[in-house]
């Protein structure tokens, strides 16, 4: 069967495979109909140092296909739409067992990036790492869930628990997760804050749902979001962009608020100002939390996270 595999880094190729086995007891076997395109699959093909990988790699983190066949055990039917997690994970440990394969303790890694991937015509692979998509959800569509809207799903939701009437700040709305996060956001009534570099993004933005969106080229967005909050900041800060925003973003929090990130892809370290913070938050006996999602998440994170 035909695969892309990445040789070398930035050398990408079709290349011959032998298909992928029939399913043993509890694995399926998957036509991938559609590939997702992630920051992490530019990370992958441009390489990087501190990634520990073999090459030859078959690259791609996220797809979605159609079941071929079905091993014993396995209540999936050929023909139905299905989503597949985008890294190897154990299946045995406690986390795996208790439904939070993103934190497995013995990941073998993102597909794709560590471990062969998801670009290729078939896949065998057990069941559990299969989600099956809803009635009338197309290949395509489900091919963008596992990272993007998983990832997204995860911060908002299992972290920061944002709700109906909270407010949140999304860092850099046009982006793929950023847009995700704006509709999952406005799905359960938040109000949403984003910031955008151009006009064009801000039109998509506002078309998407977002409440207020920033130019952050033309304005701070700290000021603005301070103006927008009456001086009082946002429930949830949605990070994903790192140098450039992190310190800037956690001033944007209401006391007790919560920061989350998967990401930094505007670079590797930033600084803080932990005076700073502890007078703004801490000495109020206030909590403040931050969290990241994981890496190899149902979610798992376009971030650089390897
Ligand atoms: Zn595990």
């Amino acid at each position: 069967m035909r695969a892309l595999q990445l040789l070398d880094n930035r050398s990408l190729a079709v290349v011959d495979l032998p298909d992928a086995p029939s399913p043993a007891p509890g694995e399926v076997t998957v036509a991938i109909g559609a590939v997702a395109l992630n920051h992490i699959d530019v990370w992958g093909w441009r390489g990087m140092a501190f990634a520990k990988r073999k090459l030859p790699i078959v690259i791609g983190a996220e797809a979605a296909g159609t079941v071929i066949a079905v091993g014993a055990d396995v209540s999936m039917k050929p023909g139905q739409v299905v989503a597949l997690f985008g890294a190897e994970t154990c299946g045995k440990c406690a986390a795996c067992l208790d439904g939070r394969d993103n934190f497995c303790e013995n990941v073998a890694g993102i597909r794709g990036f560590h471990v062969d991937g998801l670009a290729r015509e078939r896949i065998t692979l057990p069941a559990r790492l299969v989600v099956a998509a809803p009635e009338g959800v197309s290949v395509v569509e489900a091919a963008c869930a596992p990272i993007t809207y998983g990832t997204v799903e995860h911060m908002l939701f299992d972290n920061a628990h944002l709700e109906y009437g909270q407010t949140v700040l999304i860092q850099a709305g046009g982006s793929g997760i950023g847009t995700a996060a704006i509709q999952l956001a406005k799905a359960v009534g938040a109000t949403v804050i984003t910031t955008v570099s151009t006009e064009d993004k801000a039109a998509k933005a506002k078309a998407l749902g977002a409440d207020h969106v920033i130019n952050y080229k033309e304005d701070r967005f700290e000021g603005v979001v301070r103006k927008l909050t009456k001086k009082q900041g946002v429930d949830v800060v949605f990070e994903h962009v790192g140098p450039d925003t992190f310190a800037q973003s956690m001033f944007c929090l209401k006391r007790g608020g919560t920061l989350v990130t998967c990401g930094s892809t505007t670079g590797v370290s930033t600084e803080s100002d932990p005076i700073a913070f502890a007078t703004a938050f801490l000495s109020l006996g206030l909590p403040l939390a931050v969290s990241t999602a994981a890496a190899t998440s149902k979610s798992a994170s376009d971030g650089p996270s390897c």
